[in-house]
């Protein structure tokens, strides 16, 4: 059974196949497949997100709608949300991450809307056709998702402002760190490094900006509308199952094999980590993370030397 229809779990349920010998489930709570590199691009109306699973998986792969609420390794039988259980023999984890909002920043549960879900794209899709174009949009986050965000609707022609907290595109270096600067600048986007957001209410945000104490702090912003991009949050199955996972509940701790669970760790770390260094610049044209998280974790070494991307991946 593979919980998770994201990348790694489908191509997780495709390489399976590989083996005459095995029974293939996938269970995700969604009827189509999350293109969840494309967000951004579905909330500015400029792509696609969702694609028909029917396409995506091969012969003989169960697709259960439904989701998994409690992995039961003693009676390998996995709950699901609609009150069904499933035997398993084996359970590959893949349920990716979540979107979440600081609950230490007053008013951003209420009021900013995170991008890491479909159902939270849809929101933010929803509430952007209500803006006119001219209303100040703020994305907080300095990272890819947070760029790429504010780069698109940008050009739509949008009002964005970008809270980086300290530093645009951290993971960077220097170089592509003014590429990228210089690319928002020219498209109207205000870039507001060593600020961050301490406060969202409804129609602004007030900055903060850390222990320098200067002239941002304190300072409110108008937002008609507040998009979360700084950082994920981790679904509770693993821990609601009793599985033991690092405090920050992204690793799994060794596994027992008595727990007749096996967990290939790799889709967790590969899918956070490993693929945004490599691949955001060419995520457009082919994503990444199907591929990496499929395989193992690459090294730096296996990158294309001259183009320091994946070799496959352009
Ligand atoms: C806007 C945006 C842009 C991004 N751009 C890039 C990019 O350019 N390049 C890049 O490499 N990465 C990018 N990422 C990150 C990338 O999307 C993730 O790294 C990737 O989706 C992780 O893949 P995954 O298969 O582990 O998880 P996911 O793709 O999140 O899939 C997890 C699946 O598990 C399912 N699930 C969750 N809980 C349960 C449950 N209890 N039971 C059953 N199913 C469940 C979910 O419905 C989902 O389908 C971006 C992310 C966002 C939000």
């Amino acid at each position: 059974m593979v919980i998770g229809g994201g990348y790694a779990g489908t191509i997780a349920a495709n390489r399976l196949r590989m083996r005459a010998d095995v029974d293939i489930t996938l269970v995700d709570p969604r009827p189509t497949f999350v293109e969840r590199i494309r967000l951004h691009q579905w909330v500015a109306r400029t792509g696609d997100a969702t694609t028909d699973y029917g396409t995506l998986l091969g012969d003989g792969i169960e697709l259960v709608v439904d989701s998994a609420t409690l992995i039961d390794t003693a009676a390998r039988r996995v709950r699901m949300a609609s009150g069904r259980s499933l035997d398993y023999d084996y359970v590959v984890y893949a349920v990716g991450s979540t979107g979440t909002t600081p609950p230490s920043v007053p008013g951003a549960a209420a009021f900013a809307v995170p991008l890491a879900e479909f159902e939270d794209a849809e929101r933010l899709r929803a509430k952007l056709e209500e803006l006119p174009r001219d209303a100040p949009v703020t994305v907080v986050g300095g990272g890819l998702t947070g760029i790429e965000t504010a780069a698109e609707l940008a050009e739509q022609g949008r009002a964005v402002t970008l809270v980086c907290g300290r530093t645009l595109a951290p993971t960077f270096s220097a170089a592509g760190r003014r590429y990228i600067a210089t690319w928002l600048s020219r498209h109207r986007v205000v870039v507001l490094e060593g600020a961050s957001v301490s406060e969202v209410r409804q129609d602004a945000v007030v900055l903060d900006d850390g222990p320098t104490d200067g002239p941002a702090d304190g300072a409110v912003r108008p937002s008609a509308l507040t998009i979360w991009a700084a950082g994920f949050g981790v679904p509770d199955l693993a821990v609601a199952s009793g599985l033991r996972t690092d405090p920050r509940r992204r690793r799994f701790e060794p596994v027992d094999a008595a727990e007749s669970v096996r967990i290939t760790e790799q889709f967790m770390t590969a899918a956070t980590t490993v693929t945004w260094r490599a691949c955001s610049r060419c995520s457009r044209r082919t994503p990444p993370g199907p591929r990496t998280a499929a395989a193992r974790p690459r090294r730096r070494a296996d990158r294309c030397p001259a183009r320091r991307r994946w070799p496959r991946s352009c």
